[in-house]
C-alpha cells in the first residue's frame, strides 16, 4: 500500500527538496501551505514536481483544520518544515515568530495524540538553539542557550517534541539542523545574497556588497543531502535527537573572499553596515555528526567550498540576465 506523508512549508527550500526524495521513494506527498492564492511554487516547479505532489491549504494554528486533514488523508509520516525561519526577521517580529513556531507544533502534536498516535513526525529544530556554546563541537548532549527569538521558539518547540515523545511514546524525531543552503534558499539568507550579489557586481549591475557582523563562523551544508537525513530519522525503529551539520566551520568572511575570488572581484567591492548588525550573535559553531553518521548510516562528506562550487554554478546557469 502507498504510504503517504504530509510536510508543511512545502514552499520553503526544505520542503521542495524532501518533496522531491519522497515521491522518489514512491510516497504519495501532501505539501501544506498557508495561503494557496499567495504561494510562490518556485521550489517545486524548479524541481519539475509540482503537479505530482498535493497541496492543501491550511492554519496550523487551527487544531481542527489539523485533525480534518489527518483524518482525510490518513499519513503514515508528518514532516514539520513549516517555520518563520529568519534570525534577522525575529528580532523584527519576536512575538509572531514565537507564537506560529510553537503553537503550531503543540497543534500538530496533539492532533497526532488524538488522531492516530502511530503517525512518524519529524520537527526541523535548529543549530540557533545552542546559542552561547561553550564548548565546541557541539553534541547531542550540549547546553541549549538561545541568543535569538527564532532561536527560543525553536528550543521551546524542541522541548515540546520531546515532552510529547517521552510521555506518549509517540515517534517523534528532530533534527537540528546546522545552516544548509541550496539554489532554492530564500533571496535574503547570507550565502544566496553574497552570491547573486555576487554575480550582478561582476557584471557591472551593482557595485557594493552590504554585509553585518562576517567574523562570526558557521557550520555551512548541502541542503538536497541534508532533506536525506529527515528521510532516514523516520525509517528507524527507535525516535530520537540528531544533529546534522559538516562538522567543520567557516567565517562569513572567507565565503566572501572564496566567492569573490571565484568571481574576479576585488574585496574592496564588500562594505560593512552596521544596520546589518544583529543585537545578540553566534561567535562561532560547528556540530560533531558521529551519531547521525553511525545510526542513520548519512554519509555527508562535501566541503564548504565544494557546496559554494555547486551554488555558484546553478546560480550562474539560472541567471536569466545573461
Ligand atoms: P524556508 O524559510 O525556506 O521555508 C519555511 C516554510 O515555512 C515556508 O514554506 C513558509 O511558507 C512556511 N512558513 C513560514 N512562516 C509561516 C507561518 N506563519 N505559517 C505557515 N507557514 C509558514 O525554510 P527552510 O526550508 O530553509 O527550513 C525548513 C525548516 O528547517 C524551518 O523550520 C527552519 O526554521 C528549519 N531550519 C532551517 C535551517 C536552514 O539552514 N535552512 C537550519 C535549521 C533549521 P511561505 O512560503 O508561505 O512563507
Amino acid at each position: 500500500m502507498t504510504k503517504t506523508a504530509i510536510i508543511s512549508g512545502i514552499t520553503g527550500q526544505d520542503g521542495a527538496y524532501l518533496a522531491q526524495l519522497l515521491l522518489g521513494k514512491g510516497y504519495r506527498v501532501i505539501g501544506l501551505t498557508r495561503s494557496l492564492a499567495e504561494t510562490n511554487w518556485g521550489g517545486l516547479e524548479y524541481l519539475g514536481i509540482k503537479n505530482d505532489v498535493i497541496i492543501q491549504e491550511i492554519d496550523l494554528l487551527d487544531i481542527l483544520q489539523i485533525i480534518q486533514l489527518f483524518e482525510e488523508y490518513k499519513p503514515s509520516h508528518f514532516y514539520n518544515l513549516a517555520a518563520q525561519s529568519s534570525v534577522f526577521q525575529s528580532f523584527k517580529h519576536p512575538i509572531a515568530t514565537f507564537q506560529f513556531n510553537t503553537l503550531s507544533v503543540f497543534n500538530l502534536l496533539e492532533a497526532i495524540k488524538r488522531v492516530d498516535p502511530k503517525i512518524r513526525f519529524y520537527q526541523a529544530s535548529s543549530s540557533e538553539m545552542y546559542g552561547r556554546v561553550n564548548n565546541l563541537p557541539i553534541t547531542e548532549n550540549s547546553v541549549l542557550h538561545p541568543l535569538s527569538p527564532y532561536a527560543i521558539s525553536k528550543a521551546a518547540a524542541h522541548f515540546t517534541c520531546i515532552h510529547y515523545r517521552e510521555s506518549y511514546g509517540m515517534h517523534i524525531s528532530c533534527g537540528v539542523l546546522f545552516n544548509h543552503e541550496s539554489y532554492l534558499r530564500q533571496q535574503h539568507f547570507f550565502v544566496k545574497k553574497v552570491i547573486q550579489e555576487s554575480i550582478r557586481i561582476s557584471k557591472g549591475e551593482q557595485d557594493i556588497l552590504w554585509v553585518g557582523n562576517i567574523d562570526i563562523k558557521r557550520d555551512f551544508g548541502y541542503a538536497p543531502r541534508y532533506v536525506e537525513a529527515m528521510y532516514l530519522m523516520l525509517e528507524q525503529e527507535k525516535p530520537t535527537d540528531y544533529l546534522i551539520c559538516s562538522g567543520h566551520s567557516i567565517s562569513l568572511r572567507e565565503i566572501i573572499e572564496y566567492v569573490f575570488e571565484k568571481l574576479g572581484i576585488p574585496k574592496s567591492a564588500c562594505q560593512i553596515s552596521p544596520e546589518l548588525h544583529r543585537p545578540a550573535e553566534i561567535e562561532d559553531m560547528y556540530g560533531d555528526n558521529t551519531k547521525a553518521r553511525s545510526e542513520l548510516q548519512w554519509n555527508y562528506n562535501l566541503t564548504i567550498e565544494q557546496v559554494l562550487d555547486l551554488l555558484i554554478e546553478e546560480e550562474l546557469k539560472n541567471d536569466k540576465t545573461n
